[in-house]
């Protein structure tokens, strides 16, 4: 969940306004994004990915971490090294290495690709009901 916006950090782009997919922020008056509907975020990633200067943290929890707790305390995530973490983590960014380059899945580099002619025609479709027994 949407845990902090580092105003230090923040170049108040408008980025992460615009790709949540759920409208968790609004535009403070200074440019600086308010988590204005915490409650409203899916945890997706997708402010922090985007986040041109790693101002944003997501906690990889799905609720809230509540006052008190390192992943609301903008010092400790940081001194982590995990403001914009999940960002530098799938290789996003000035510098770094997309984690689509660096994937090593066998399963998907063994898989050749299908000349069209090489696919099964397609299944015939039922002729009688498919919730029905004929006997
Ligand atoms: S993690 Fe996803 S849903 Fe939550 S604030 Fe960021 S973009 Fe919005
Ligand atoms: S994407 Fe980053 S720099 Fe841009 S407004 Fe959001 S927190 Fe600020």
């Amino acid at each position: 969940m949407i845990e902090i916006v580092s105003a230090t950090a923040c170049i108040a782009c408008d980025v992460c306004i615009k790709v949540c997919p759920t409208d968790v922020f609004d535009r403070g008056a200074d440019g600086i994004p308010v988590i204005a509907r915490q409650s409203d975020c899916q945890t997706c990633f997708m402010c922090e990915a985007y986040c041109p200067v790693d101002a944003l943290y997501v906690s990889p929890v799905s609720a809230p971490a509540g006052p008190d707790n390192p992943h609301t305390d903008e010092d400790a995530v940081a001194g982590h090294g995990l403001l914009g973490g999940y960002r530098e983590m799938v290789g996003w960014g000035r510098g770094r290495t997309s984690g689509a380059l660096k994937d090593r899945n066998p399963l998907l580099k063994a898989v050749p690709p299908l000349p069209e002619s090489r696919l099964p025609a397609p299944a015939p479709l039922a002729t009688t009901p498919w919730n029905h027994r004929s006997d």
